[in-house]
């Protein structure tokens, strides 16, 4: 560590001390000394430890329950865009903490349909991609599109949501030789990323893994058990 990182370290360590931050999902304090922009309370209680490990396709950081869904919510519905960065500072964190190499050539971002990116201004996805770009140095690409609208996959059962997105994903450039790191919200079961990973090799990239926020597990729940509120954005309907 060279001394001009080591100032900029004790700098923060005094800004830390007279002004703690606070947890971006709950706003308690951060422990002293942490680099996560969540307490560890937040980063507990919903911490993928089982599935963290970096597959041969990707990881998703959190289950997708208790306050990071709350978040998820917040930053999709209630326009807290400041959400986004906070999601990429985790999967940034993740990457360093467990020293997997972050060998991509660009980071793209799942699309949104038309309809939603109108109606909300903005795609939650491709504001966490933009933000690990800048975390990380490594360029978020455009490219990635949808050439099809779709029905919302979180209106459909789990079996109708693969033929749904089916061929819904293109690109409108190359990605001839690329390594591409892709990113989403929600894993629910994975066959959102596996048309876009799809769409993204049919256009050249080499590799494609994927990283989201959140899973979920469907088989821990009956749909019928679960509310309105807990079905959104995980794709499970209620029968
Ligand atoms: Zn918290």
């Amino acid at each position: 560590m060279n001394v001009y990182n080591e100032v900029k370290q004790i700098i923060q360590q005094l800004i830390d001390i007279i002004y703690p931050r606070r947890c971006g999902f709950c706003g308690r304090i951060i422990d002293f000394g942490s680099k996560e922009p969540i307490c560890g309370d937040c980063m507990r209680s919903a911490f993928l430890a089982d599935s963290y490990a970096y597959t041969e396709d990707g990881f998703s950081l959190f289950e997708y329950t208790g306050e990071i869904r709350k978040a998820i919510f917040h930053l999709k519905y209630d326009g807290n865009k400041a959400l986004g960065s906070i999601f990429a500072c985790l999967i940034y964190n993740a990457f360093q903490k467990n020293g997997i190499n972050m060998d991509f050539d660009g980071i793209a971002a799942v699309p949104i349909s038309a309809k939603r990116l109108k109606e909300r201004g903005y795609n939650q996805t491709e504001l966490i991609a933009k933000e690990l770009g800048i975390l990380s140095g490594i360029p978020y690409v455009e490219g990635l599109v949808r050439v099809r609208e779709t029905v919302p996959q979180n209106s459909l059962g789990i079996s109708e949501r693969a033929k749904n997105v089916m061929g819904a994903f293109g690109t409108n450039r190359s990605f001839e030789g690329m390594k591409v790191l892709l990113i989403d919200d929600i894993y629910t079961t994975g066959s959102t990323l596996k048309e876009c990973t799809r769409a993204l090799i049919e256009s050249g990239a080499v590799s494609v893994k994927y990283c989201t926020v959140a899973k979920t597990f469907l088989k821990k729940y009956a749909p019928e058990q679960l509310s309105a509120e807990q079905t959104e954005g995980a794709g499970i309907v209620p029968k």
